[in-house]
């Protein structure tokens, strides 16, 4: 049985940092993130605010934040496995010993000793059009609610649905492969940045791009694959059928527990009860670090999350290596880490 040291479910800044603690003791790690990219709340939710109390950094944008994290953990052994939330844990018996089995919704099955629960308010998922009967039997076959590869979308008929910032770009960046592309929104007000809207509406006024509102969709069209979309006027009621190959529905994200509380986890409301000795769960080998946990005196915090992970790190060691002492040493005289740093003395 193949099996990893540690294995963080969520690559929110505290997942990354796992990353880093678990390096300085040799241990290798599998990242796991329902986004597409790293980075958690700071990545998706506010990437261009500044974030003042990182200890020793005066000032950086949230994304400056996740982006030193990655270049923190370049050195470690790890593998980034993203756009799949990890739906099931169950304990796996070895002899005496126990091990933890996570598997994704894209079918990956890892197992380790140690599972790190960094899922901060949960995995973010994408809100579905609310008036469609199942849109996902579409999924990957004209249906989709993230642009994953531009090349998917060269020649057809596209439909944008949402009226942020997300829905706003596409247009104008899709609008340069498409046959033709539709942006639909409720109403002719939109919430994204104006000067994206201003681009897209002289792409309008150019014929590049065809804006439909007030409009909401109505039905999707097709058996095995999208062929045509029926829209519905707000206004007037009137429904409008139109050809189409490709949906994107860009409604932005809720946040969902989901499959965390089925694990049999004790629970303090909506987060995992920890003990602040090494942040383990009811379960033995089950973290929850950062925003997912609770104790007295919890605070949703990067720098809170960071010793929680830290301390939670040395009790994983233990775990994998029964009776030896966890070896520690400060990072200013860790010769292995500035040699991968390229550190010069
Ligand atoms: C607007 C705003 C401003 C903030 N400003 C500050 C600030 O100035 N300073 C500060 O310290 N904190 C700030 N915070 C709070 C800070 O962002 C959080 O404390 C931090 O992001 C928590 O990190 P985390 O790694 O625990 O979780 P998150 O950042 O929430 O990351 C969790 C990740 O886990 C993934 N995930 C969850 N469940 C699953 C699953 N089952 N499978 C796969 N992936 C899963 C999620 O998709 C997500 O990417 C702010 C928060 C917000 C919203």
């Amino acid at each position: 049985m193949e099996t990893k040291d540690i294995i963080i479910i969520g690559a929110g800044p505290v997942g990354l940092f796992t990353v880093f603690e678990a390096g300085l003791l040799g241990l290798n790690c599998i990242l796991i993130d329902n986004l597409d990219k790293p980075g958690g709340q700071c990545a998706e939710l506010y990437p261009e605010k500044p974030i003042y109390d990182i200890p020793g950094v005066p000032y950086q944008t949230a994304q400056e934040h996740v982006d030193a994290l990655l270049k923190q953990i370049e050195p470690f052994s790890y593998e980034l496995y993203l756009n799949q939330r990890v739906d099931s844990l169950n304990e796996i018996k070895d002899g005496d010993d126990s091990f933890w089995e996570v598997i994704t919704t894209e079918d990956n099955k890892f197992v380790s000793k140690n599972i790190f629960i960094a899922a901060g308010a949960g995995s973010f998922e994408p809100r579905r059009p609310p008036n469609i009967d199942n849109p996902d039997q579409f999924i990957n076959n004209g249906v989709s609610y993230a642009v994953r590869s531009v090349d998917q979308y060269i020649d057809k008929n596209v439909f944008i649905f949402g009226g942020g910032d997300s829905a706003l770009d596409w247009t104008v960046e899709l609008s340069k492969i498409v046959k033709s592309i539709s942006l639909v929104h409720r109403r002719d007000a939109f919430r994204g940045a104006q000067h994206t809207e201003e681009i897209m509406r002289e792409l309008v006024s150019k014929g590049k791009v065809n804006l439909l509102t007030p409009f909401l969709i109505d039905s999707i069209e097709g058996k095995d694959k999208v062929e045509g979309v029926k829209l519905k006027n707000f206004e007037s009621n009137e429904i409008e059928s139109h050809d189409a190959d490709e949906l994107i529905f860009l409604f932005g994200l809720n946040k969902k527990l989901g499959p965390l509380l089925d694990w049999e986890l004790e629970l303090n409301g909506k987060k995992i009860s920890v003990n602040t000795e090494n942040f383990q769960t009811n379960k033995k080998g089950i973290f929850a670090v950062g925003d997912i946990n609770n104790y007295p005196g919890k605070m949703d915090l990067i720098l809170s999350g960071f010793h929680e992970t830290t301390l939670a790190v040395q009790e994983a060691y233990k775990r994998i290596n029964p009776g030896e002492r966890v070896p520690f040493g400060y990072t200013t005289s860790n010769s292995k880490l500035q040699e991968k740093l390229g550190v010069k003395k």
